[in-house]
């Protein structure tokens, strides 16, 4: 048929974990833990699905998690979201994030994006027939360029989309950036879209800023979660959205026909999980950071340079001292030749990536982790 999205191939993490595994290559490609999330998670999934919890869970989201994660949003961000009108659960992060561009954006409208972006957010704009705005973030710093932004800024721009802390760049977003949004766009009817999921994976001072503390953006805003990266299990994709009651309505209309609810046992663990450790995120830069150093530190005898990472559970590495492939084919190589599979990150950019990076996932065991620098250190 004539495609929808003619460009778009398979996605460069289903690429890159088929070829670490066919080349048995240790995989810090996609990104998910190498190991479990909290058992008493674990534990109260069977414990509903035996006691029959297994019909449609309600569109918006059990009622208990809805208000758990009222709560934790208070505790974390000092704002409440209303229960009922705010908060939606959603299919992961992703169908949150698509339900929210499918809902705001209409054809001819401008979306302004950050590059490198997360590849979901561009064929989710093309769909809804918008035009997207990209800005480039320039290494090693990767900050906005604030008058590059006013200068893409138009009265046709519906939506902003931001990512912190950033997947790729493991940059994250002051306070003063929001205020410099908010200077931007404060004037017109533009929306922004902030892309939360690694909130607690933040090893900034002064932690992550949420767009939920910002009180003027909030009103115009949609706070995208996952718990597939607070508790380590990428494969529930259970995710949420907070944002105003009207715009959330609007995101319902899209989420009530893309998945219509979310599975009922899984939303009713995780309400029980946030009750009996209502502060289990708190453990969560301790946790990383341990495996981010481990990680800088076992490179520290190779040719790559690192990047600072300030959130996610992402590294980036510079390999312009090793070799002058483009960023896709050495990871090709790096894959087939040296055993270890990483992303590259001219795939998450539109057009030239001049750029000599790649992303390594560091949400693996010490084992793995020092497995794959050994073979890392020896090129
Ligand atoms: N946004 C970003 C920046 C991500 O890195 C990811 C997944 N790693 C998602 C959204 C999707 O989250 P989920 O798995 O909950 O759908
Ligand atoms: N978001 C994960 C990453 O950045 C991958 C998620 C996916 O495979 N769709 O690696």
């Amino acid at each position: 048929p004539d495609s929808k999205l003619p460009a778009l191939g398979t996605t460069i993490f289903s690429q890159m974990s088929a070829l670490a595994q066919e080349y048995q290559a240790i995989n810090l490609s996609q990104g998910f833990p190498d190991f479990d999330g909290p058992e008493y998670l674990q534990q109260q999934l069977a414990w509903h699905v035996s006691q029959g919890a297994n019909q449609y869970a309600p569109m918006t989201g059990v009622q208990p998690l809805r208000e758990a994660i009222a709560e934790k949003t208070q505790r974390c961000y000092d704002y409440t979201p209303d229960v009922n009108t705010e908060i939606t659960v959603t299919a992961g992060a992703t169908e949150a994030l698509f339900a929210a561009i499918t809902a705001l954006v209409r054809p001819g409208d401008e979306v302004i994006c950050f590059d490198p972006s997360y590849d979901s957010y561009a064929p989710a704009v093309a769909l809804s027939g918008g035009v997207l705005k990209r800005i480039a973030l320039q290494p090693p710093a990767f900050r906005p360029d604030w008058q590059a932004f006013s200068e893409l800024l138009s009265d046709k721009t519906r939506l902003v989309i931001l990512n912190t802390p950033h997947n790729p760049t493991a940059t994250v977003w002051q306070a003063a950036d929001f205020d410099a949004l908010w200077q931007a766009i404060g004037q017109q009817e533009t929306y922004v879209l902030s892309d939360e999921v690694y909130e607690h994976i933040c090893f900034a001072e002064g932690g992550h800023f949420s767009i939920l503390q910002h009180p003027q953006l909030r009103e115009r805003g949609v706070a995208v979660s996952s718990f597939g990266k607070t508790y380590h299990m990428t494969g529930w994709k259970v995710g949420y959205c907070v944002a105003p009651a009207a715009i959330s309505a609007e995101i319902r209309k899209v989420h009530q026909y893309l998945t219509f609810a979310v599975n009922t046992p899984a939303q009713l663990a995780l309400a029980d999980m946030l009750r009996k450790e209502p502060e289990h995120y708190l453990d969560l830069p301790a946790f990383y950071r341990q495996r981010r150093d481990f990680l800088i530190n076992a490179l520290q005898e190779s040719r790559f340079r690192v990047l600072p990472c300030e959130g996610t559970y992402f590294l980036l590495l510079d390999y312009s001292a090793i070799s002058d492939l483009d960023d896709v084919s050495f990871c090709q190589w790096l894959t087939k030749e040296v055993g270890v599979a990483a992303i590259p990150l001219s795939v998450f950019c539109d057009g030239e990536f001049p750029h000599k990076l790649i992303r390594l996932c560091f949400a693996k065991q010490e084992p793995t982790l020092q497995a794959a620098a050994e073979r890392l250190c020896r090129i």
